[in-house]
């Protein structure tokens, strides 16, 4: 059995050992896990938000570039110029024109405002006419004010379910370089749309577009940020006040900011053709989700490894400690307790006696002239019959009795639940068969007796004055001869349980 400071000693020296590891662990998967952390953090903000933002401008201009030159075709165009200053005779020449450019050309509409008439012409017929002051013809008149020659309109397509369209609206001039009218195709948002449903789902991102005055202008099909749709103001948006804070207006740059406690990363890009915000946005969360990943993963097998190699240590340590405790109470020579595993197992044995009120003998044995024995067959031989006289001792003792080599060619026994005349007879016979053991030493006998000093357990008795007891009775039966047993009666019990 191990003593409570031992197990506290190993208790101590396994905690210590799960600290070590633990500050090795964390320390090392901290650092790992804010390098790994750092560097995707650079990557997103330098590398891959500005690389999703260059490939849906690059997309938009490539987009954008088609239909200016179709426009531009369509603005030089004699026929265009010819009819509208023949005083645009037969309309469905020009709405044939039109359905030609949109057939020919794909695109989804194509019109031609004549300034004259402020009619609207477009592949099917008159549209309308336009008036100055409808909010819905305010294009017309921006593009015949205008200095360039041209300009990019996002608005609604009235000729086609009010779908957001992206127009170009060139100025029409004749031969004199005179305003006659605009002209131009116009193209649905939807390849944008797609193209940024397409970022959007597969590398996690939020892509949108804002105008100038911070309302979002164009999403994905999902809708804009936390659901946010076309129209809303950014300002407006639950969760964005900390975007907000850093960014009252639209401006190009790259931010971070928290939405409700999530971290985000932000790229924000002017478009001059749309004077539009590009925003290109992802989720701390979603990007560092493989490192996390990893830092659990690791955690895990932390955990694996420091509860092996806690089990081992505790059960190598605990092996070593009934070792060394065993060694500490053992006699080497015959096996047997020595006197501090005695003191140990009769400190137990006494008050379970007391306790029960059981009876409980002492005997201490003594090997007599053994020192001649030594003298004449050498140490070795002492050794040999020390060594038979304890195996004899034990194979003739009960699995409770206690035996134990007290020191020399001295031993002690105690015997559980036995009265004095039952342990006379037990003394007795133990001394008889020493007489007989008779060891072998080569060809040698080595013959020797023991005298066995015998007293019995009284109630609040104390091993010392139990032990004294037991010495005195081998004192007499040293002096009245040797190879005997003598008792001596514990003093008169007071309740009388012991003989
Ligand atoms: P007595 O009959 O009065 O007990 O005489 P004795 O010679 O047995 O007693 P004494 O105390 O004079 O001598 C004990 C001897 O036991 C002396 C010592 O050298 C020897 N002895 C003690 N331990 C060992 C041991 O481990 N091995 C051997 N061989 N001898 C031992
Ligand atoms: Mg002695
Ligand atoms: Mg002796």
């Amino acid at each position: 059995m191990l003593s409570l400071t031992a197990r506290l000693r190993r208790g101590s020296l396994v905690l210590l050992l799960l600290g070590l590891l633990a500050i090795g662990f964390v320390a090392t998967s901290l650092v790992s896990y804010h390098s790994a952390s750092q560097s995707i953090r650079s990557h997103i903000i330098d590398t891959e938000l500005p690389l999703t933002s260059d490939n849906v401008y690059s997309e938009i201009q490539k987009d954008l570039v088609r239909p200016i030159l179709i426009s531009s075709m369509m603005a030089r165009d004699t026929f265009v110029r010819d009819w509208v200053m023949s005083g645009e005779q037969a309309p469905e020449q020009m709405s044939r024109y039109l359905r030609e450019v949109q057939e020919h050309y794909g695109t989804v509409t194509s019109f031609f405002v004549s300034d004259k008439t402020h009619t609207y012409y477009q592949s099917r017929g008159v549209l309308k006419q336009v008036r100055e002051g409808e909010p819905r013809d305010t294009w017309y008149f921006r593009v015949r004010d205008m200095a360039e020659p041209y300009e990019i309109n996002v608005d609604v397509d009235m000729a086609n379910k009010d779908r957001l369209t992206v127009f170009i609206n060139y100025k029409v001039f004749d031969y004199e370089q005179g305003f006659i009218g605009a002209t131009g195709v116009g193209l649905p948002v939807d390849a944008v749309v797609r193209l940024i449903d397409e970022y959007q789902q597969r590398y996690e991102r939020n892509v949108y577009f804002v105008d100038t005055e911070g309302r979002i202008a164009l999403t994905g099909s999902g809708g804009g940020p936390m659901g946010a749709t076309v129209g809303q103001a950014l300002a407006d948006i639950e969760g964005l006040a900390d975007l907000m804070d850093k960014l009252p207006r639209p401006q190009s740059g790259n931010f971070e900011y928290q939405e409700h406690g999530r971290g985000h990363y932000l790229n924000v890009r002017f478009i001059p053709e749309l004077d539009w915000y590009l925003f290109v946005d992802k989720q701390e969360q979603a990007a560092l989700a493989e490192v996390r990943k990893s830092l659990y993963f690791n955690l895990f097998i932390w955990i694996l490894v420091t509860l092996l190699v806690l089990v081992l240590v505790s059960l190598v340590l605990r092996r070593y400690q009934l070792r060394i405790s065993a060694l500490a109470t053992t006699d080497q020579l015959t096996g047997l307790p020595n006197r501090r595993g005695f003191d140990l197992l009769a400190g137990q044995a006494l008050q379970d006696a007391r306790r029960n009120h059981s009876p409980l003998s002492a005997m201490l044995l003594d090997l007599d002239h053994f020192k001649a024995l030594n003298d004449s067959h050498g140490h070795l031989a002492g050794d040999q019959v020390l060594r038979a006289f304890s195996d004899q001792l034990r194979g003739s003792l009960r699995q409770s009795d206690i035996v134990c080599r007290w020191g020399g060619e001295e031993f002690i026994l105690l015997l559980k639940d036995t009265r004095l005349e039952q342990a006379r007879q037990i003394a007795e016979k133990i001394r008889a068969q020493a007489a007989e053991l008779k060891p072998l030493q080569g060809e040698q006998t080595l013959p020797f007796t023991v005298s066995i000093g015998l007293t019995a357990l009284q109630l609040d008795d104390h091993l010392d004055p139990l032990l004294a007891r037991a010495d005195r009775a081998l004192y007499r039966a040293k002096q009245s001869g040797r190879n005997r047993v003598c008792i001596e009666q514990p003093p008169a019990p007071l309740g009388g349980e012991h003989q």
